[in-house]
């Protein structure tokens, strides 16, 4: 595996929505592309990791915009790569299953550019997976077709050959069909197609949209009429259908259906929805907060230029715990400025992020908040002794006043800060409906509840990761639902997802 290479175009497939179903080529290619051309059917987030200098350029189907001719598209793949860029053109699916995939091959070869083909799930075989459809079955289905459904098949001139594809022996699979849903049942059934055949369509395959309809083939224009399934659907049709009865398993995990705020900092908040996401819930992220790093600030250089002489050195936070290594390299030190220290941490991630760092703390309590290292830090004399705090600008002082009553000498340095995060309207719309929204910090509970000001989502419950974050969301007029028992992200799921179970969806 390699970065993208200079003059090369990648047609690349970005698979059917989940973006965990991207391959890692395709990862690794859009990461390190100059150019990306993609399309509207890629998976939410799937250019996060562009290079901040890429070049992203839009060139698929927008409702009521023209769209790019494909001679265009072919022209400004050439085009770029002959100016010796990387190219990812990134498509939905698979580049060549009615991706075009095989024309804009053929063009690139045509014009001597080089060109490579990373394959994608496609849609065909994995919307049906996740609705619980194995394409292909020992006892009902020993080949499966892709067709497309996208011609009028009252049309004399179809290149599609409905007879044959009646008689097919396994499952067919239509892409592009639910428009013509009518019509190709209507065409199957008369060309001799069992009318009682299990069949479904599946909306938004793989991502958190995603919805099923079942019926026979006769029936199924009407249901997939009744229950408005649009397009991105896959219309399947064949006895395999009928596993989804035992098959279905998206729809039995936990937080299936449920939507869920997360309003923590961008740069954290991928954990928590990663979790959340894989419990099967529809996460929205609305970050609330951005941490700015004060380590340029003198009081944080002296204390770096000092550090060695502190005789217990407290971290409060994940970010805390980076930035202080951060602030180390930038005086060009490391973990051995540590070494006579005691180290406490509070939160197992504050003692993931220092462990990274060859650091494993002294000291982690149990619970993950600052009364609770006062405790743990009992039984450790201090008296007279130099501590460093080293936290967020605007925590609380339980600690530092805690450790100075018991006559440490002690610096408290703000590594960081947190500040609003400006919020965006659509997303803050995508939040209204939400179930829940969960808060892991005191900031975060002040700083959403101002960002959305009177469009607070109604009726969410209110998941809070600890009795400091609960006070400071009852201050703002929340009422507290949950409150995770132990205080950290995993906490926070575990919670809620204890809730949700004994909550009526
Ligand atoms: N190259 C793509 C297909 C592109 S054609 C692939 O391999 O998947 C576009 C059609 O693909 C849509 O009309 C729909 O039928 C299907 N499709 C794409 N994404 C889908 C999704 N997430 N769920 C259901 N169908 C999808």
């Amino acid at each position: 595996m390699s970065a993208a290479r200079p003059g090369v175009v990648y047609l690349v497939g970005a698979g059917p929505g989940d973006p965990g179903l991207m391959t890692l080529r395709a990862a690794e290619l859009v990461a390190s592309a100059d150019v990306v051309l993609h399309d509207r059917l890629i998976p939410h987030g799937a250019l996060d990791a562009a290079r901040a200098d890429a070049e992203l350029v839009f060139v698929g189907k927008r409702p009521g915009a023209p769209e790019m001719p494909q001679e265009e598209i072919e022209r400004l793949m050439a085009e770029r790569a002959r100016s010796g860029r990387s190219i990812v053109r990134l498509k939905g699916g698979d580049p060549f299953v009615f991706g075009r995939g095989g024309e804009e091959a053929e063009a690139l070869a045509g014009a001597g550019v080089p060109f490579e083909v990373v394959p994608g799930v496609t849609a065909g075989v994995a919307a049906p997976a996740y609705a619980g459809i194995p394409v292909t079955h020992r006892d009902d289905a020993s080949a499966v077709a892709f067709v497309t459904g996208h011609e009028d098949p009252a049309k004399g001139d179809s290149a599609l050959d409905w007879e044959a594809l009646a008689r097919f022996p396994g499952t067919l699979v239509l892409y592009m069909g639910v428009r013509r849903m009518p019509e190709i049942a209507a065409r199957l059934i008369e060309a001799g197609r069992d009318p009682g055949e299990p069949a479904a369509a599946i909306e938004r395959g793989t991502t958190p949209g995603q919805r099923t309809v079942t019926a026979t083939l006769a029936e199924l224009p009407d249901a997939v009429a009744e229950a408005e399934i649009r397009a991105p659907a896959i219309v399947l049709t064949g006895p395999v259908a009928a596993r989804r009865k035992t098959v279905a398993w998206l729809e039995q995990r936990p937080l299936h259906g449920r939507r869920v705020v997360v309003t923590r900092a961008r740069a954290q908040s991928s954990g928590l929805a990663r979790a959340l996401g894989a419990l099967g819930a529809e996460v929205v992220e609305l970050p609330a907060i951005r941490i700015v790093p004060r380590i340029d600030s003198e009081e944080v250089r002296d204390a770096i230029q000092s550090i060695h002489t502190y005789a217990l050195v407290c971290l409060t936070s994940p970010n805390g715990a980076q930035l202080l290594f951060e602030a180390l390299a930038a005086a060009g030190r490391d973990a051995r400025a540590l070494a006579n220290a005691t180290v406490a941490a509070i939160g197992p991630g504050t003692a993931a992020a220092l462990a990274e760092r060859g650091i494993v703390a002294d000291v982690v309590p149990e619970r993950s908040i600052a009364e609770a290292l006062v405790e743990a830090l009992g039984g450790l004399e201090v008296e007279g002794r130099p501590v460093l705090v080293a936290r967020a600008a605007e925590a609380r002082d339980v600690l530092p006043e805690a450790l100075r009553e018991r006559g440490a000498n002690v610096d408290v340095v703000a590594l960081y800060e947190t500040v609003a995060e400006d919020a965006d309207p659509g997303v803050i719309a995508a939040a209204q409906g939400a179930d829940y929204v969960t808060f892991t910090s005191s900031s975060t509970v002040k700083n959403f509840v101002q960002a959305v000001g009177d469009r607070f989502p109604d009726g969410a419950r209110i998941v809070s990761i600890g009795p400091v974050t609960s006070d400071a969301a009852r201050e703002a007029g929340l009422t507290v639902n949950v409150e995770a028992e132990r205080h950290d992200p995993d906490g926070l799921v575990e919670a809620l997802v204890a809730d949700s179970a004994s909550t009526p969806g």
